[in-house]
């Protein structure tokens, strides 16, 4: 994941790098949380990797 901060309203965006998927949090936690929430629900043998 390439988390990216949005200057325009302050919230922090995240892209997956497998596929077209994203998330817009407003904390880097939160960001985290999500995407590995989408790697256990969309990319289950990645997420067996970590
Ligand atoms: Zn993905």
């Amino acid at each position: 994941m390439k988390p990216t901060s949005n200057a325009i309203d302050g919230e922090l965006t995240g892209e997956c790098e497998r596929c077209d998927w994203f998330v817009v949090r407003g904390s880097y936690p939160e960001l985290v949380k999500a995407y590995h929430h989408h790697l256990r629900s969309e990319h289950p043998r990645t997420w067996l990797r970590r």
